[in-house]
């Protein structure tokens, strides 16, 4: 039986992606190794968000084509649309798919192995216990320091029908959870249907345990989103916004969609629909002309909202996008240190929320047992560790004893 083995990088998108990649193949009849394992394929799922994120796929293509000097390198992703087709080429990769043509990847890998004969039965898609439902993809925002519509395009939604058909596919195949994903997902609408009402439908599929919305655009549907989680158990009170900044001056100079004002407005709102929620943002360090004052300003917004889960960037200069030929561009070590000053914030507040949760109920997805003592997630998004063998994929409510960091700890009774 042929072998596959897929690295992917970057974002939740392209993890839902590489997902419909493994099912494909193995409903093939192949079988997945793990990266770096010999196979006959290995697929690099690239990123190019960051200049280090794709000069790490970079490297990646040509360590895999030097271990493996044999297999059939096929390269997708961000890294495809932002470099040259020929340099993927020239540095080892058999096959390069583009943006349009991802989708059919596990078909143009078939097709170059005509030969290899389809299991009769072919093992279960391999999935993870909270697999991505892609709904969305692309953006038209064209934020001055974004590849991203550059490499994915123009936004399309998927049906609202094809969304659930594949929803109920994965519930009845025993997943509790499904994670609701989109390149720009508060954009998502199939006709009259927007991302709220995609949510509902959703949420009346018999069977689901529960629904996590991926990366949210703040300023259009955030806060309607918010004030329907008391209302909708199945979802998870968590928000993951993409801020980036919390000065409007650079907000402006990003072209981001909002000012700091409406953003600390809207932050209210959502705090006051879902007092305990969990949430998430982006944030990027160093952005041109950031002044000590600008900074001083995301800093605050930082400390003022409970965020509990950070995900800081120093700015990076993408060619091609306007924001890279700002003036005012920071030192890297500036930016490096505005991010890290960040990160120290976030460790804090992660920690603090954690503990705000001691002695009160959580519910948990299992996600895995070793050692007799399982591990999930809070629909908070904080990392749970229960003492005792608990089922993969069950839900259960248990009450914490202690929190270690960011993590809560429960004795089962
Ligand atoms: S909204 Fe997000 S994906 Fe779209 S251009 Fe802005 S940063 Fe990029």
């Amino acid at each position: 039986m042929p072998s596959f083995a897929i690295k992917t990088f970057g974002c939740r998108l392209n993890r839902a992606e590489s997902a419909g990649f493994q099912a494909a193949l193995a409903s093939a009849g192949w079988t997945e190794v793990p990266f770096g394992e010999p196979a006959e394929v290995c697929i690099l799922h690239t990123c190019a968000v960051t200049a280090n994120a794709e000069k790490e796929c970079l490297r990646a293509i040509r360590l895999a084509r030097a271990k493996q000097p044999g297999t059939f390198l096929v390269v997708t992703g961000c890294a495809v649309e932002a470099g040259a087709v020929e340099r993927l080429l020239r540095l080892g990769a058999s096959l390069v798919v583009a943006h349009p043509d991802r989708d059919e990847l596990p078909r143009l890998v078939l097709e170059k192995f005509p030969a290899v004969a389809v299991s009769e039965e072919p093992p279960p898609p391999p999935l993870p216990v909270r697999p991505p439902l892609k709904v969305q993809d692309g953006c038209s925002f064209f934020c001055s320091y974004c590849i991203v519509p550059h490499t994915r395009g123009a936004p399309v939604s998927r049906p609202l029908a094809e969304c659930l058909d594949e929803a109920a596919r994965l519930v009845a195949a025993g997943h509790r959870e499904l994670v609701v994903t989109g390149c720009n997902l508060a954009c998502y609408a199939d006709g009259g249907c927007r991302l709220s009402g995609l949510l509902a439908e959703l949420h009346k599929l018999p069977g689901l345990g529960r629904l996590r919305i991926g990366s949210l655009e703040p300023g259009i549907n955030e806060v309607e989103i918010a004030r329907s989680m008391p209302g909708s158990p199945k979802l998870c009170r968590f928000l993951h916004l993409p801020i980036q900044s919390g000065a409007t001056e650079v907000l402006k100079r990003m072209g981001r969609r909002y000012t700091a004002d409406e953003l600390r407005r809207r932050l209210d709102e959502i705090c006051a629909a879902v007092p305990r929620i969990g949430l998430g943002a982006d944030l990027i360090t160093g952005f041109p002309g950031e002044t000590d004052e600008d900074f001083a300003q995301t800093r605050r917004l930082v400390e003022d909202y409970p965020f509990s889960n950070l995900h800081v960037f120093p700015y990076s200069e993408r060619p091609g996008t306007p924001a890279a030929e700002f003036p005012g561009q920071l030192p890297v070590s500036e930016r490096k240190r505005r991010a890290a000053e960040l990160i120290e914030l976030r460790k804090n507040k992660r920690a603090a929320f954690a503990a705000s949760w001691v002695g009160r109920e959580v519910e948990v997805l299992v996600e895995r047992n070793r050692n007799r003592v399982s591990t999930g997630w809070t629909g908070e998004y904080l990392p749970v560790k229960i003492s005792g063998v608990l089922p993969v994929g069950a839900l259960v409510t248990v009450r914490v004893d202690r929190a270690d960091g960011e993590t809560l700890l429960v004795n089962e009774k």
